[in-house]
């Protein structure tokens, strides 16, 4: 692997940094209360659409669908860079769990033109629905039903903590074709439009980070035809096989989050410990606060190479099951502890809704959550192990 990164990207990230400076910082000063976390869902959706006509927001997907094509690594960097700027609406320059998935590339042709082109141009939102009450982790044993009718689909069920479940235009729903076969063959995922009877919003659910949080979503006798099955009608039962294969760029995706937030923390305590006093000298001449920054740093440094190499490995199209996990793994679980080291060394301070740190110390704890647990990480690598 080439350790350099290479100046098209570079450029690609100097490049966002400056929109987020020239257009989305003045907004947040105009636009966001700082004492609340929550920003409106029409700001955001405004940030996309800018974002996509800049070329940003869902770079990674094919010319052909109106992304850049770029490779996960440049992805990799311009997420980073974003997260990096400190600026709390420059989350909403490249997609989350509302934009485009990777999975949407297995549609038929008629799907990436209906679907998932307009999500590449943010036009359109989505949300991807796999977690239920009694299935998170364990995915394969979702409850939703799906039962053949004719040339029709009956789907029956209840899924939770959907993020954009209330605002998407349509959302990805997996179900069960045969609850016996689990991932071999028995899951199905559908497209179901908004407003499709027997689909609807269910209690929000509001987490740690004010605003409206995730969605339960409820499915109750919701016909569909076989042409809203992803991929078409020869694709019942190869649900579960689809997610598997764009696990790797979700778990890129939190992992380059986590390095640039954990970049920006760490750049707010070198800064604070330079200019802090105590006992007649800057606080940053005690060994013990450079501890909390040394390791920070040292902690990031690994975490982002790691990173790069995942994302570079898998622009070569080699398997990174154990890489993709290790980097989400290490990379959530490393953010959180430098967010809490620069908490401490801020002090009081760091406590204050004055500064973005007890926000940011929140945000962070989903991170060890989403896209597969910590413990789920562990279990994978556990398995390329032998174990
Ligand atoms: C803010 C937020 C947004 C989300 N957005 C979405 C979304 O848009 N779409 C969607 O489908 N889902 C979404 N989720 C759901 C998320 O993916 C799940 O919460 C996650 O997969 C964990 O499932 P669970 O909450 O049911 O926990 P459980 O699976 O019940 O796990 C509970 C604990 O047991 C541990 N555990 C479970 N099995 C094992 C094992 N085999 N070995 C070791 N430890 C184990 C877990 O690691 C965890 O610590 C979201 C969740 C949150 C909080």
């Amino acid at each position: 692997m080439d350790l350099n990164i290479p100046a098209e990207y570079q450029e690609l990230q100097r490049n966002l940094t400056e929109f987020v400076d020239r257009e989305l910082r003045p907004l947040e000063e105009s636009e966001l209360d700082r004492n609340r976390d929550d920003v409106p869902v029409e700001l955001r959706d405004r940030i996309r659409r800018r974002s996509a006509e800049l070329g940003f927001y869902a770079a990674d997907f094919p010319e052909d669908l109106g992304g850049s094509g770029l490779p996960q690594l440049g992805m990799v960097l311009l997420r980073e860079a974003a997260a990096r700027t400190g600026c709390r609406l420059a989350a909403f320059t490249t997609y989350g769990p509302e934009g485009p998935t990777g999975l949407l590339l297995n549609g038929t042709d008629e799907q990436k033109k209906t679907y998932l082109m307009p999500l590449i141009s943010a036009e359109k939102s989505m949300c991807f629905c796999l977690t239920e009450p009694d299935a998170g982790s364990d995915a394969q044993s979702i409850r939703t039903t799906a039962t053949q009718d004719g040339d029709e689909w009956v789907i029956n069920g209840t899924k939770h903590f959907i993020t954009n479940g209330k605002h998407a235009d349509f959302a990805l729903v997996f179900a069960a074709n045969d609850r016996e076969k689990k991932a071999q063959g028995g899951i199905t995922a559908f497209i179901i439009e908004k407003g499709t009877p027997g689909f609807s919003v269910g209690k929000p659910q509001v987490g740690m980070v004010e605003g409206e949080g995730q969605f339960e979503l409820i499915f109750d006798n919701v016909r569909v035809s076989e042409e809203q099955i992803l991929g078409g009608p020869t694709q019942v039962g190869m649900g579960f096989y689809a997610a598997m294969q764009f696990l790797a760029m979700g778990r890129l995706s939190i992992a380059s989050m986590c390095n640039g937030i954990a970049d920006y923390c760490l750049s707010l305590g070198i800064d604070y410990a330079r200019e802090r006093v105590a006992f007649d000298r800057p606080i940053g001449k005690n060994q013990y606060v450079q501890g909390h920054i040394v390791e920070s740093h040292i902690e990031l440094k690994a975490s982002k190479l790691m990173t790069y190499e995942c994302a570079w490995k898998y622009d070569q199209g080699d398997p990174v099951i154990q890489e993709s996990s290790i980097v989400k793994y290490y990379s959530s679980e490393m953010v959180n502890r430098v967010v809490d080291r620069m908490i401490q060394v801020h002090g009081g301070m760091g406590w204050m809704r004055e500064l973005p740190l007890e926000r940011i110390y929140r945000l962070v704890r989903i991170f060890t959550l989403v896209e597969g647990t910590s413990e789920i990480q562990k279990y994978i690598i556990a398995k390329t192990l032998g174990l």
